[in-house]
Protein backbone atom coordinates (compact mmCIF):
# COMPACT_ATOMS: atom_id res chain seq x y z
CA UNK A 1 0.00 0.00 0.00
CA UNK A 2 1.55 3.16 -1.13
CA UNK A 3 0.64 6.36 0.85
CA UNK A 4 -0.12 10.06 -0.69
CA UNK A 5 0.25 13.27 0.77
CA UNK A 6 -1.63 16.27 -0.28
CA UNK A 7 -0.42 19.78 0.72
CA UNK A 8 -3.21 22.36 0.99
CA UNK A 9 -2.68 25.74 0.77
CA UNK A 10 -4.83 29.17 1.95
CA UNK A 11 -2.94 31.26 -0.54
CA UNK A 12 -2.12 35.02 0.54
CA UNK A 13 -5.06 35.76 2.95
CA UNK A 14 -6.51 39.00 3.09
CA UNK A 15 -7.88 38.27 6.43
CA UNK A 16 -5.41 39.35 9.59
CA UNK A 17 -6.18 38.35 13.33
CA UNK A 18 -9.08 37.33 14.56
CA UNK A 19 -10.76 36.93 11.42
CA UNK A 20 -8.03 34.67 9.86
CA UNK A 21 -8.32 32.44 12.87
CA UNK A 22 -11.83 31.99 11.66
CA UNK A 23 -11.39 31.38 8.44
CA UNK A 24 -8.59 28.74 9.12
CA UNK A 25 -10.76 26.60 11.76
CA UNK A 26 -13.96 26.94 9.35
CA UNK A 27 -11.39 25.65 6.46
CA UNK A 28 -10.53 22.83 8.88
CA UNK A 29 -13.77 22.20 9.66
CA UNK A 30 -15.02 21.93 6.44
CA UNK A 31 -12.44 19.83 5.25
CA UNK A 32 -12.75 17.12 7.98
CA UNK A 33 -16.68 16.53 7.41
CA UNK A 34 -16.10 16.58 3.22
CA UNK A 35 -13.50 13.51 3.71
CA UNK A 36 -15.34 12.10 7.15
CA UNK A 37 -16.55 8.94 4.93
CA UNK A 38 -12.59 8.71 3.89
CA UNK A 39 -9.37 7.11 5.68
CA UNK A 40 -7.09 10.45 5.59
CA UNK A 41 -4.99 11.46 8.20
CA UNK A 42 -4.76 15.17 8.35
CA UNK A 43 -1.86 16.97 9.58
CA UNK A 44 -3.05 20.63 10.48
CA UNK A 45 -0.26 23.37 10.49
CA UNK A 46 -0.87 27.19 10.85
CA UNK A 47 -0.76 28.33 7.46
CA UNK A 48 -0.88 24.94 5.98
CA UNK A 49 -2.54 21.05 6.01
CA UNK A 50 -1.07 17.76 5.15
CA UNK A 51 -3.98 15.03 3.78
CA UNK A 52 -2.19 11.73 3.83
CA UNK A 53 -4.17 8.96 2.53
CA UNK A 54 -3.47 5.39 0.25
CA UNK A 55 -3.19 6.07 -3.55
CA UNK A 56 -6.12 4.04 -4.30
CA UNK A 57 -8.39 6.82 -3.33
CA UNK A 58 -6.48 9.77 -4.37
CA UNK A 59 -9.69 10.13 -7.08
CA UNK A 60 -12.48 10.50 -4.06
CA UNK A 61 -9.85 12.70 -2.11
CA UNK A 62 -9.31 15.26 -5.11
CA UNK A 63 -13.17 14.91 -5.67
CA UNK A 64 -14.11 15.82 -2.08
CA UNK A 65 -11.06 18.70 -1.90
CA UNK A 66 -13.21 19.87 -4.92
CA UNK A 67 -16.36 21.34 -2.60
CA UNK A 68 -13.90 23.10 0.01
CA UNK A 69 -14.34 26.66 -0.97
CA UNK A 70 -11.43 28.48 0.96
CA UNK A 71 -8.42 26.89 0.01
CA UNK A 72 -6.14 28.55 -2.84
CA UNK A 73 -3.98 26.00 -4.21
CA UNK A 74 -2.71 22.30 -3.17
CA UNK A 75 -0.16 19.73 -4.73
CA UNK A 76 0.86 16.47 -4.20
CA UNK A 77 3.80 16.36 -2.05
CA UNK A 78 6.66 13.74 -1.57
CA UNK A 79 7.44 13.85 2.09
CA UNK A 80 11.41 13.02 3.03
CA UNK A 81 13.73 13.61 5.86
CA UNK A 82 15.66 17.07 5.94
CA UNK A 83 19.40 14.69 4.79
CA UNK A 84 20.73 16.12 1.49
CA UNK A 85 20.86 12.57 0.03
CA UNK A 86 16.93 11.35 0.64
CA UNK A 87 15.77 15.14 -1.03
CA UNK A 88 17.74 13.88 -3.90
CA UNK A 89 16.83 10.23 -3.86
CA UNK A 90 13.14 11.51 -3.49
CA UNK A 91 13.86 14.32 -6.17
CA UNK A 92 15.34 12.02 -8.62
CA UNK A 93 11.72 9.69 -8.60
CA UNK A 94 9.97 12.56 -9.20
CA UNK A 95 11.81 13.53 -12.19
CA UNK A 96 11.40 9.74 -13.26
CA UNK A 97 7.70 9.79 -12.96
CA UNK A 98 6.71 13.02 -14.22
CA UNK A 99 9.51 14.49 -16.98
CA UNK A 100 8.76 12.30 -20.05
CA UNK A 101 10.29 14.79 -22.86
CA UNK A 102 12.85 17.41 -22.93
CA UNK A 103 11.92 20.39 -20.64
CA UNK A 104 12.93 23.75 -19.42
CA UNK A 105 13.33 23.17 -15.73
CA UNK A 106 14.10 24.74 -12.51
CA UNK A 107 14.76 24.00 -8.77
CA UNK A 108 13.04 26.16 -6.35
CA UNK A 109 14.08 25.49 -2.91
CA UNK A 110 12.74 26.68 0.15
CA UNK A 111 13.79 27.15 3.77
CA UNK A 112 11.47 27.16 6.56
CA UNK A 113 13.34 25.94 8.79
CA UNK A 114 15.67 28.91 9.48
CA UNK A 115 18.32 26.60 11.93
CA UNK A 116 19.01 24.36 9.02
CA UNK A 117 22.77 24.35 8.16
CA UNK A 118 22.76 25.40 4.80
CA UNK A 119 20.34 28.21 2.77
CA UNK A 120 17.72 27.81 0.15
CA UNK A 121 20.61 28.68 -2.69
CA UNK A 122 23.06 26.25 -1.21
CA UNK A 123 20.73 23.50 -0.92
CA UNK A 124 19.69 23.88 -4.75
CA UNK A 125 23.72 24.65 -5.57
CA UNK A 126 24.22 21.21 -3.85
CA UNK A 127 21.09 18.85 -5.50
CA UNK A 128 21.35 20.68 -9.12
CA UNK A 129 24.23 19.22 -10.20
CA UNK A 130 23.56 15.48 -9.50
CA UNK A 131 20.27 15.77 -10.26
CA UNK A 132 21.15 17.21 -13.90
CA UNK A 133 23.64 14.81 -14.03
CA UNK A 134 20.92 12.20 -13.71
CA UNK A 135 18.72 13.66 -16.02
CA UNK A 136 21.06 15.23 -18.73
CA UNK A 137 19.20 14.09 -21.61
CA UNK A 138 15.95 15.61 -20.41
CA UNK A 139 16.49 18.63 -18.59
CA UNK A 140 17.59 21.93 -19.70
CA UNK A 141 17.92 24.22 -16.93
CA UNK A 142 16.14 27.76 -17.71
CA UNK A 143 15.02 29.81 -14.46
CA UNK A 144 13.26 32.33 -16.16
CA UNK A 145 11.05 30.39 -17.74
CA UNK A 146 11.06 27.30 -16.88
CA UNK A 147 7.65 24.54 -17.75
CA UNK A 148 8.54 22.24 -15.32
CA UNK A 149 9.80 23.58 -11.77
CA UNK A 150 10.57 21.15 -8.50
CA UNK A 151 9.98 22.73 -5.59
CA UNK A 152 11.73 21.35 -2.36
CA UNK A 153 10.79 23.16 1.24
CA UNK A 154 12.94 22.20 3.91
CA UNK A 155 10.69 22.26 6.84
CA UNK A 156 11.29 21.89 10.78
CA UNK A 157 9.95 18.28 10.79
CA UNK A 158 10.75 16.96 7.15
CA UNK A 159 11.42 18.49 3.50
CA UNK A 160 8.71 18.39 1.20
CA UNK A 161 9.13 17.46 -2.56
CA UNK A 162 6.33 18.69 -5.30
CA UNK A 163 6.43 19.70 -8.94
CA UNK A 164 3.12 21.12 -9.51
CA UNK A 165 0.26 23.32 -7.72
CA UNK A 166 -2.98 22.93 -8.51
CA UNK A 167 -6.20 25.25 -8.55
CA UNK A 168 -8.57 24.14 -5.71
CA UNK A 169 -12.08 25.89 -4.87
CA UNK A 170 -10.74 29.20 -4.02
CA UNK A 171 -12.72 32.06 -2.13
CA UNK A 172 -13.88 31.78 1.38
CA UNK A 173 -14.93 28.70 3.58
CA UNK A 174 -19.10 28.88 3.28
CA UNK A 175 -20.47 29.77 6.31
CA UNK A 176 -18.05 32.76 7.55
CA UNK A 177 -20.40 35.47 5.68
CA UNK A 178 -23.73 34.60 6.97
CA UNK A 179 -26.65 33.46 5.64
CA UNK A 180 -28.60 34.06 2.34
CA UNK A 181 -31.90 33.04 0.53
CA UNK A 182 -31.06 31.66 -3.15
CA UNK A 183 -34.15 32.14 -5.72
CA UNK A 184 -33.52 28.87 -7.02
CA UNK A 185 -35.27 27.51 -10.33
CA UNK A 186 -34.64 24.95 -12.08
CA UNK A 187 -33.02 26.83 -14.62
CA UNK A 188 -29.46 26.69 -15.44
CA UNK A 189 -28.58 30.40 -14.02
CA UNK A 190 -29.36 30.10 -10.34
CA UNK A 191 -27.17 27.13 -9.06
CA UNK A 192 -24.09 28.84 -10.41
CA UNK A 193 -25.24 32.01 -8.75
CA UNK A 194 -25.53 29.89 -5.35
CA UNK A 195 -22.31 27.91 -5.99
CA UNK A 196 -20.09 31.55 -6.92
CA UNK A 197 -22.05 32.73 -3.17
CA UNK A 198 -21.15 29.48 -1.35
CA UNK A 199 -17.21 30.06 -2.70
CA UNK A 200 -17.42 33.30 -1.46
CA UNK A 201 -17.90 32.40 2.02
CA UNK A 202 -21.83 32.93 2.22
CA UNK A 203 -24.12 29.37 3.54
CA UNK A 204 -27.99 29.69 1.46
CA UNK A 205 -30.85 28.12 1.83
CA UNK A 206 -33.33 27.69 -1.64
CA UNK A 207 -36.39 29.26 -2.02
CA UNK A 208 -37.84 27.86 -4.69
CA UNK A 209 -41.63 28.51 -6.40
CA UNK A 210 -43.49 25.88 -7.40
CA UNK A 211 -46.96 25.63 -9.06
CA UNK A 212 -47.83 22.53 -9.34
CA UNK A 213 -49.73 21.18 -11.02
CA UNK A 214 -49.82 24.02 -13.51
CA UNK A 215 -46.27 22.96 -13.48
CA UNK A 216 -45.08 19.40 -13.68
CA UNK A 217 -43.76 18.01 -10.82
CA UNK A 218 -40.58 16.65 -12.60
CA UNK A 219 -39.80 20.40 -12.38
CA UNK A 220 -39.75 20.02 -8.05
CA UNK A 221 -37.60 16.96 -9.01
CA UNK A 222 -35.17 18.93 -10.89
CA UNK A 223 -34.96 21.26 -7.67
CA UNK A 224 -33.97 18.54 -5.40
CA UNK A 225 -31.61 17.44 -8.01
CA UNK A 226 -30.11 20.74 -8.20
CA UNK A 227 -30.36 20.90 -4.48
CA UNK A 228 -28.18 17.84 -4.04
CA UNK A 229 -25.60 19.52 -6.36
CA UNK A 230 -25.74 22.35 -4.17
CA UNK A 231 -25.48 21.00 -1.01
CA UNK A 232 -21.69 19.29 -1.43
CA UNK A 233 -20.78 22.55 -1.06
CA UNK A 234 -22.11 23.25 1.98
CA UNK A 235 -21.48 22.67 6.01
CA UNK A 236 -22.77 19.22 7.17
CA UNK A 237 -23.16 18.64 3.34
CA UNK A 238 -26.80 19.32 3.92
CA UNK A 239 -29.23 22.18 2.39
CA UNK A 240 -32.36 23.60 3.45
CA UNK A 241 -34.93 23.98 0.14
CA UNK A 242 -38.18 25.75 0.62
CA UNK A 243 -40.97 24.61 -1.81
CA UNK A 244 -43.02 28.26 -1.82
CA UNK A 245 -46.66 27.42 -3.04
CA UNK A 246 -47.10 29.82 -5.87
CA UNK A 247 -49.69 28.54 -7.61
CA UNK A 248 -52.23 30.54 -7.01
CA UNK A 249 -50.36 33.62 -6.72
CA UNK A 250 -49.39 32.98 -10.09
CA UNK A 251 -53.12 31.87 -11.46
CA UNK A 252 -54.39 35.20 -9.80
CA UNK A 253 -51.57 37.39 -11.61
CA UNK A 254 -52.26 35.95 -15.28
CA UNK A 255 -55.93 36.32 -14.63
CA UNK A 256 -55.60 39.65 -13.77
CA UNK A 257 -52.77 41.15 -15.06
CA UNK A 258 -52.28 42.51 -18.69
CA UNK A 259 -50.20 40.63 -20.67
CA UNK A 260 -47.12 42.39 -20.89
CA UNK A 261 -46.58 43.16 -16.98
CA UNK A 262 -47.28 39.61 -16.12
CA UNK A 263 -43.89 38.33 -16.01
CA UNK A 264 -42.70 41.90 -13.83
CA UNK A 265 -45.34 41.19 -11.41
CA UNK A 266 -44.58 37.79 -10.70
CA UNK A 267 -41.34 38.56 -10.03
CA UNK A 268 -42.38 41.13 -7.52
CA UNK A 269 -43.90 38.91 -5.92
CA UNK A 270 -41.23 36.78 -5.67
CA UNK A 271 -38.96 39.28 -4.38
CA UNK A 272 -41.61 39.67 -1.67
CA UNK A 273 -42.27 36.46 -0.62
CA UNK A 274 -38.22 36.15 -0.51
CA UNK A 275 -37.87 38.98 1.35
CA UNK A 276 -40.25 38.20 4.13
CA UNK A 277 -39.36 34.67 4.70
CA UNK A 278 -35.80 35.97 5.01
CA UNK A 279 -36.41 38.43 7.81
CA UNK A 280 -38.65 35.83 9.44
CA UNK A 281 -35.70 34.14 9.58
CA UNK A 282 -32.67 36.25 9.97
CA UNK A 283 -31.19 35.48 6.14
CA UNK A 284 -29.11 38.92 5.28
CA UNK A 285 -29.85 38.72 1.63
CA UNK A 286 -31.48 37.37 -1.18
CA UNK A 287 -29.34 35.40 -3.99
CA UNK A 288 -30.71 35.32 -7.65
CA UNK A 289 -29.65 34.46 -11.07
CA UNK A 290 -30.24 37.12 -12.95
CA UNK A 291 -27.94 38.78 -16.05
CA UNK A 292 -28.36 41.50 -16.90
CA UNK A 293 -29.76 41.82 -20.53
CA UNK A 294 -30.58 38.01 -20.79
CA UNK A 295 -34.19 38.30 -21.17
CA UNK A 296 -36.75 41.06 -21.00
CA UNK A 297 -37.38 40.63 -17.19
CA UNK A 298 -33.54 40.85 -17.11
CA UNK A 299 -33.03 44.31 -18.15
CA UNK A 300 -32.18 47.33 -15.60
CA UNK A 301 -35.55 48.73 -15.79
CA UNK A 302 -36.80 45.36 -15.05
CA UNK A 303 -34.45 44.95 -12.38
CA UNK A 304 -35.04 48.29 -10.93
CA UNK A 305 -39.15 48.11 -11.18
CA UNK A 306 -38.71 44.64 -9.68
CA UNK A 307 -36.33 45.64 -6.76
CA UNK A 308 -38.87 48.57 -6.13
CA UNK A 309 -40.47 45.98 -3.59
CA UNK A 310 -37.81 45.11 -1.24
CA UNK A 311 -35.12 46.42 0.83
CA UNK A 312 -33.35 43.34 1.57
CA UNK A 313 -29.48 43.34 0.05
CA UNK A 314 -29.80 41.08 -3.57
CA UNK A 315 -27.13 39.63 -4.38
CA UNK A 316 -26.78 39.17 -7.98
CA UNK A 317 -23.54 36.79 -8.70
CA UNK A 318 -23.51 36.27 -12.94
CA UNK A 319 -24.75 39.91 -13.39
CA UNK A 320 -22.40 40.47 -15.75
CA UNK A 321 -21.49 37.27 -16.98
CA UNK A 322 -22.71 36.01 -20.73
CA UNK A 323 -24.73 32.65 -20.81
CA UNK A 324 -21.32 31.38 -22.57
CA UNK A 325 -19.53 31.86 -18.75
CA UNK A 326 -22.79 30.77 -16.64
CA UNK A 327 -22.93 27.34 -18.56
CA UNK A 328 -19.06 26.49 -18.53
CA UNK A 329 -19.41 27.15 -14.89
CA UNK A 330 -22.46 24.67 -14.39
CA UNK A 331 -21.09 21.56 -16.24
CA UNK A 332 -17.64 22.65 -14.19
CA UNK A 333 -19.87 22.09 -11.11
CA UNK A 334 -22.19 19.20 -12.81
CA UNK A 335 -25.42 21.34 -12.43
CA UNK A 336 -25.51 21.84 -16.21
CA UNK A 337 -27.19 17.91 -17.36
CA UNK A 338 -29.92 18.72 -14.51
CA UNK A 339 -30.65 21.84 -15.71
CA UNK A 340 -31.16 21.56 -19.38
CA UNK A 341 -33.68 18.59 -18.63
CA UNK A 342 -36.92 19.64 -20.28
CA UNK A 343 -39.29 20.82 -17.80
CA UNK A 344 -40.89 24.15 -17.52
CA UNK A 345 -41.45 25.58 -14.15
CA UNK A 346 -43.67 28.47 -13.44
CA UNK A 347 -41.86 31.31 -15.26
CA UNK A 348 -42.44 28.97 -18.62
CA UNK A 349 -45.28 27.40 -18.31
CA UNK A 350 -46.87 30.93 -19.89
CA UNK A 351 -44.68 32.96 -22.03
CA UNK A 352 -46.49 36.30 -22.54
CA UNK A 353 -46.18 37.27 -26.48
CA UNK A 354 -44.77 41.13 -25.75
CA UNK A 355 -43.40 41.01 -22.19
CA UNK A 356 -42.70 44.40 -21.45
CA UNK A 357 -39.04 45.68 -21.89
CA UNK A 358 -39.19 49.09 -19.95
CA UNK A 359 -41.57 48.70 -17.17
CA UNK A 360 -42.09 51.66 -14.48
CA UNK A 361 -43.05 51.31 -10.87
CA UNK A 362 -46.01 53.31 -11.74
CA UNK A 363 -47.79 50.84 -14.09
CA UNK A 364 -46.63 47.73 -11.88
CA UNK A 365 -48.46 49.55 -9.12
CA UNK A 366 -51.79 50.08 -11.18
CA UNK A 367 -51.50 46.54 -12.44
CA UNK A 368 -51.06 45.13 -9.29
CA UNK A 369 -53.99 47.04 -7.86
CA UNK A 370 -56.12 44.99 -10.03
CA UNK A 371 -56.15 42.43 -7.52
CA UNK A 372 -56.03 41.52 -3.59
CA UNK A 373 -52.56 39.98 -3.40
CA UNK A 374 -52.23 40.44 0.04
CA UNK A 375 -53.51 37.12 1.06
CA UNK A 376 -52.29 34.99 -1.47
CA UNK A 377 -48.59 35.69 -0.28
CA UNK A 378 -49.60 35.46 3.61
CA UNK A 379 -50.90 32.40 2.44
CA UNK A 380 -48.21 31.09 0.42
CA UNK A 381 -45.93 32.24 3.23
CA UNK A 382 -47.39 30.26 6.10
CA UNK A 383 -47.18 26.65 3.65
CA UNK A 384 -43.49 26.72 2.92
CA UNK A 385 -42.26 23.39 2.96
CA UNK A 386 -39.06 22.94 3.97
CA UNK A 387 -36.58 19.76 2.77
CA UNK A 388 -33.40 19.13 3.91
CA UNK A 389 -31.34 17.54 1.05
CA UNK A 390 -28.04 16.23 1.29
CA UNK A 391 -26.16 14.03 -1.72
CA UNK A 392 -27.68 10.83 -0.74
CA UNK A 393 -31.34 11.92 -0.27
CA UNK A 394 -33.74 9.71 -2.07
CA UNK A 395 -36.57 10.61 0.54
CA UNK A 396 -38.05 13.53 1.89
CA UNK A 397 -37.61 14.82 6.06
CA UNK A 398 -40.79 17.40 6.53
CA UNK A 399 -38.73 20.01 9.26
CA UNK A 400 -41.52 21.06 10.32
CA UNK A 401 -44.23 18.45 9.57
CA UNK A 402 -45.89 20.58 6.66
CA UNK A 403 -48.38 19.25 4.97
CA UNK A 404 -47.12 18.05 1.51
CA UNK A 405 -49.40 19.16 -1.39
CA UNK A 406 -51.47 16.04 -2.91
CA UNK A 407 -49.76 16.77 -6.00
CA UNK A 408 -46.74 16.18 -4.11
CA UNK A 409 -48.20 13.03 -2.56
CA UNK A 410 -49.21 11.15 -6.07
CA UNK A 411 -46.17 11.67 -7.27
CA UNK A 412 -44.30 9.84 -4.33
CA UNK A 413 -47.51 7.14 -4.55
CA UNK A 414 -45.88 6.30 -8.35
CA UNK A 415 -42.92 5.31 -6.99
CA UNK A 416 -40.81 8.97 -7.88
CA UNK A 417 -38.31 10.18 -5.66
CA UNK A 418 -38.29 13.47 -4.35
P1 LIG B 1 -32.42 30.33 -14.49
O1 LIG B 1 -31.60 29.73 -15.56
O2 LIG B 1 -31.74 30.34 -13.16
O3 LIG B 1 -33.79 29.73 -14.44
P2 LIG B 1 -33.36 32.39 -16.19
O4 LIG B 1 -32.38 32.97 -17.09
O5 LIG B 1 -34.28 31.36 -16.71
O6 LIG B 1 -32.60 31.83 -14.91
P3 LIG B 1 -35.58 33.85 -15.06
O7 LIG B 1 -36.50 32.73 -15.25
O8 LIG B 1 -35.97 35.20 -15.52
O9 LIG B 1 -34.14 33.62 -15.63
O10 LIG B 1 -35.24 33.97 -13.56
C1 LIG B 1 -34.28 34.84 -13.04
C2 LIG B 1 -33.95 34.39 -11.64
O11 LIG B 1 -35.13 34.39 -10.83
C3 LIG B 1 -33.47 32.95 -11.60
O12 LIG B 1 -32.08 32.86 -11.84
C4 LIG B 1 -33.83 32.57 -10.18
O13 LIG B 1 -32.88 33.06 -9.27
C5 LIG B 1 -35.15 33.29 -9.97
N1 LIG B 1 -36.28 32.41 -10.28
C6 LIG B 1 -36.96 32.26 -11.44
N2 LIG B 1 -37.92 31.34 -11.32
C7 LIG B 1 -37.87 30.87 -10.06
C8 LIG B 1 -38.62 29.90 -9.31
N3 LIG B 1 -39.60 29.20 -9.86
N4 LIG B 1 -38.30 29.71 -8.02
C9 LIG B 1 -37.28 30.40 -7.46
N5 LIG B 1 -36.56 31.31 -8.11
C10 LIG B 1 -36.84 31.55 -9.39
MG1 LIG C 1 -35.63 30.11 -15.19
Amino acid sequence: MKSEKILIRFGDLVLKGKNKHTFIKQVRSLLKEKMKKLEVKFLFQHDRIYIDFDEKIEKQVVKQLSYVSGIQSYSFVYQTTNNLDDILETAKKILEKDIKEKVRFKIETKRADKLYPLTSQEITREIAPRLLANFDHLLKVDVKNPEKTLHIEVRKEATYLYMETLKAMGGFPVGIGGKGLLMLSGGIDSPVAGYLAMKQGIAIELFHFESTPLTPLESVQKVVDLAKVLSRYMPNTTIKLHLVPFRETHEAILKNVSDPYIINIMRRMMYRLAERYANLKDILCIINGESVGQVASQTLQSIKTVENVTNIPILRPLITNDKQEIIKISKDIESYDISIRAFNDCCTVYVPKNPIIRPTVEDALKEESKFDYEPLLEEALKNIQTLRINPDTDFVIYEHGFEVTDAIKAYKEEGGML
